[in-house]
Parts: C-alpha cells; structure tokens; sequence
C-alpha cells in the first residue's frame, strides 16, 4: 500500500533514526515481554508491514539493508545477493519480482546516512525473536547477540 515510499530511501533512513530516538529515552518502559510490547508489534506489523512487507524477524537491519527488507527475498539471505540473481535483475526463485538485494544496493546509495552499513556482514539470524518488537531488542541489545563461535575471535562452537 504504501511500497512507494520505498523509492525515498533518504527519507526513509531520517523517518527511521528519528523513530528510534524518540524511542531511545523510554528503554526502562520498553522491555522485552513488557506490557507496551504488545502495541510496539502491533506498530510495527502495521506500519513496517505497510512500507517494506516486514515479515516481523525480530531483528531489524533495514538502515543496512537501503531500506529494503532482507527478509522478503525468498531465500530470507541477510547477506545477499546470492549466485543466482538474473542478468536482468530479477530473482532466480521468482522471477516476476526483482532481486531484493539489486534493490538495496540502488537505495543504499541514496542513504547518506547509512547507506555504507550495507557492506556489513550480517550475523545469523536469531529465530527466536521471530514476531517480538525488533525496536525493544534493538533498546536492549538483543538483536546483536550472536551465536558462540560465529566472532573470529571466539572458541569454535562444541
Ligand atoms: S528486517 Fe525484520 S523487522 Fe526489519 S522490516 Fe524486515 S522482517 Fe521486519
């Protein structure tokens, strides 16, 4: 409904950090499994289902990403794109849409801000934050939390 705002990526980025430092302030009342966590997810079902097709990971990266949600690829790849994008563009899995990561990469270059954290290398994504409030993990760290062993700096995973 309303995807075309996807096509401002800048504004985007300014609407979403403005979001967050409105929300920064109330981390000790936006608390993982709170009371107001409720109406944070339903917010951002409705309002990030409306503009990027959020699919409600848990795990926001979209100022990584040109504004573009990672997970609407088909292969939900958080570090794209992968070997099969078309020469066209468009995906290898369905090809009536275009590659997201195509996508990203064209948004990303409109984003002064944070259009350089699309070089970041993504972490795995954590599943069981799956339908939580991602901006309540973001508050509290959740969302950068990875898996033992995935750091190069970490013992190997048992
Ligand atoms: S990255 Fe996750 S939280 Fe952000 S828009 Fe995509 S599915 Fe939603």
């Amino acid at each position: 409904m309303l995807r075309f705002l996807q096509n401002y990526p800048h504004f985007l980025e300014l609407v979403y950090a403005g979001l967050l430092r409105v929300l920064r302030p109330l981390r000790r009342w936006l608390r993982p499994g709170g009371r107001l966590e409720p109406p944070l997810i339903w917010l951002e079902r409705v309002g990030k289902g409306a503009v990027f097709d959020c699919q409600m990971c848990g795990q926001c990266i979209l100022h990584s990403t040109g504004m573009t949600c990672p997970m609407t690829c088909p292969k939900n790849l958080r570090n794209g794109p992968c070997g099969g994008v078309r020469s066209n563009g468009r995906c290898e899995v369905k090809p009536e849409m275009g590659c997201i990561w195509v996508q990203a990469y064209e948004r990303a270059q409109k984003m002064p801000v944070s259009g350089h954290e699309l070089h970041v290398i993504q972490p795995p994504l954590n599943r069981r934050l799956e339908g939580s409030a991602s901006w309540i993990n973001m508050l509290h760290g959740l969302d950068t939390v990875v898996p033992k062993g995935w750091l190069p700096d970490d013992p190997p995973a048992p």
